[in-house]
């Protein structure tokens, strides 16, 4: 496909190639037992990072078999995750 005027870059990347979680400087921890298994923090991330997982392949706790966890690779940060929970078991760790 020929490039068109707006395409100035040979190898742009994407959000899978770049790991945008390198810029973050908080972080997000659920507490998964008492996560409803709502996906609220789940529709309201930006980065579409926060994944479902099963309670009972991993052996976690959680209240409904399944728990939310954010994949720290792609998490800027923002806390909107933290604010729109419901239950608000999710909190903000500074990074490291
Ligand atoms: S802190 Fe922001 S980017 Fe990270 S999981 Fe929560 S909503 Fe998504
Ligand atoms: S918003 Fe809170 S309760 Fe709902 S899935 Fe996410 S962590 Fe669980």
């Amino acid at each position: 496909m020929n490039k068109t005027k707006y395409q100035n870059f040979d190898n742009p990347g994407g959000s899978l190639k770049n790991k945008t979680g390198g810029w973050r400087t908080y972080y997000p921890i659920v507490d998964k037992s008492s996560c409803i298994n709502c996906a609220t923090c789940a529709n309201y991330c930006p980065e579409g990072c926060i994944l479902q997982f099963d309670s009972v392949k991993t052996k976690q706790p959680s209240l409904k078999g399944k728990y939310y966890e954010a994949d720290l690779d792609y998490c800027k940060g923002c806390g909107i995750c933290a604010e729109v929970c419901p239950v608000k078991c999710i909190r903000m760790e500074k990074q490291n």
